[in-house]
């Protein structure tokens, strides 16, 4: 018992992933059980991380904002996020698009009869633009429309910094709140381990190893696709402007991506990638803003998830896409991927919109709805390696500004 308290949270995780499995398949014969008993346990949890989202991503902008301390600077690294998200974010589901395209042949063509999907309108992108500016103070937070707590957050950041010396006992308070809000994080996420064991066992229990029969090409596909942006697109980026090699990143992620599999949330993992890329060399002021805003926007994961899906579905359907509708599919996949809270199954949501702009039955949903949660864990653990990628990159960038900055002043002196 002493031996497994003292195992590192990621092995604790992995054996509640692994006993989950197990559980699971000794479930196949009542899967009702795990599901009226075991589920629930996991819902709470997963509720707690839903709880604490929003304060987390609200007070840790505001933090991230105010420890640049020079609006200037913001915008300097605020720039430089916003292109590596976006950039990276349209090759993930051009990514997404090519492996599907290529697995084509193998997706099922089906007699689709039963589908029970009922999806929510997606918004139009106008629509989208005018939503994430707030009307009202309470409501983003009320409703946890992400991209609203967002742009909240940076007008208090920013208004911070401008009223200077009168707004410091609010920005101690702040800081203080975003501690506490972090520590309570922490105490949700120790509970992972529990939390996984019972969310993987009724998944498994219920779906057993048939629907993961008829699945298996479609998130073989997403996998590969996830393992192509890690690799070529994230390490390598970082390799060449971050100066962190290639295994040296992937093993100083590790505890993150871990976290990131099991627990199916960028948010409910940003302590753990704060710490993590922080040791890979990200400065801690550039961390502090740049992950959070990740965690949030940028979902190199969910974007290849949405590429990949939209094809199978159209594929399932027995349509075949034409180009114009794929570079839709880029376009409507990068905002859907934006506009995704960075809390479990999220994404799924948002495969509608996608869906929608080029004319898909949404419905199509249901066919991969039932195995949402692996793909949901490939694709986070994606999302929050292209944050942390993104962190150590822009704060070499902005090392290397400052340098030539100070030595012009030096210069000119
Ligand atoms: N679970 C994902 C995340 O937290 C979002 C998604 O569902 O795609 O990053």
């Amino acid at each position: 018992m002493k031996k497994l308290k003292s195992l590192p949270l990621a092995a604790k995780i992995f054996l509640g992933l692994a006993l989950g499995i197990v559980a699971g398949v000794c479930f196949l014969p009542a899967p009702q059980l795990a599901v009226d008993y075991i589920k629930p346990f996991g819902t709470i949890f997963l509720n707690l991380i839903q709880f604490i989202v929003v304060p987390i991503v609200f007070f840790s902008i505001i933090c991230g904002v105010i420890s640049m301390k020079d609006i200037k600077k913001v915008g300097s690294v605020g720039v430089k996020t916003l292109i590596y998200y976006a950039c990276t974010t349209a090759i993930a589901i051009a990514i997404g698009l090519a492996i599907a395209n290529a697995f084509r042949g193998l997706f099922p063509v089906l007699t689709v009869s039963d589908l029970t999907y009922e999806a929510k309108e997606a918004p139009t992108i106008m629509e989208t633009i005018v939503n994430i500016f707030p009307s009202n103070i309470i409501k983003p937070f009320a409703d946890a429309s992400m991209l609203q707590v967002i742009v909240a957050s940076l007008f208090f950041g920013f208004a911070i910094i401008l009223v200077g010396e009168k707004a410091q006992p609010f920005a101690s308070f702040v800081e203080s709140v975003n501690e506490v809000c972090m520590k309570i994080m922490e105490m949700i996420i120790a509970l992972s381990p529990i939390g996984v064991f019972c969310l993987i066992t009724p998944v498994v229990a219920e779906n057993g190893p048939q629907i993961l029969g008829t699945l298996t090409i479609v998130l073989l596909a997403a996998y590969i696709g996830y393992i192509l942006q890690a690799v070529l697109v994230y390490s390598t980026t970082v390799k060449a402007m971050g100066g962190v090699g290639i295994r040296d990143f992937f093993k100083g992620m590790g505890p993150a991506m871990m976290m990131a599999f099991s627990s199916a949330s960028s948010v409910g993992t940003l302590p753990l990638n704060l710490e993590c890329s922080e040791k890979l060399g990200a400065r801690k002021d550039i961390a502090a803003f740049t992950l959070p805003l990740g965690a949030t926007i940028n979902m190199g994961g969910t974007a290849i998830y949405q590429g990949v899906c939209s094809l199978f579905i159209a594929s399932c359907f027995g349509v075949t896409l034409t180009m114009p509708q794929m570079l839709t599919i880029i376009f409507t996949a990068t905002l859907a991927s934006v506009g995704t809270a960075g809390v479990p199954s999220a994404g799924m949501i948002m495969l509608a919109m996608v869906l929608q702009s080029v004319g898909l039955p949404v419905e199509g949903i249901a066919l991969v709805a039932g195995v949402d949660r692996i793909f949901d864990m490939g694709r986070t653990t994606i999302n929050i390696t292209g944050d942390a990628a993104c962190a150590i990159i822009v704060s070499r960038m902005e090392d290397r500004r400052e340098a030539r900055k100070a030595a012009k002043e030096n210069g000119a002196a």
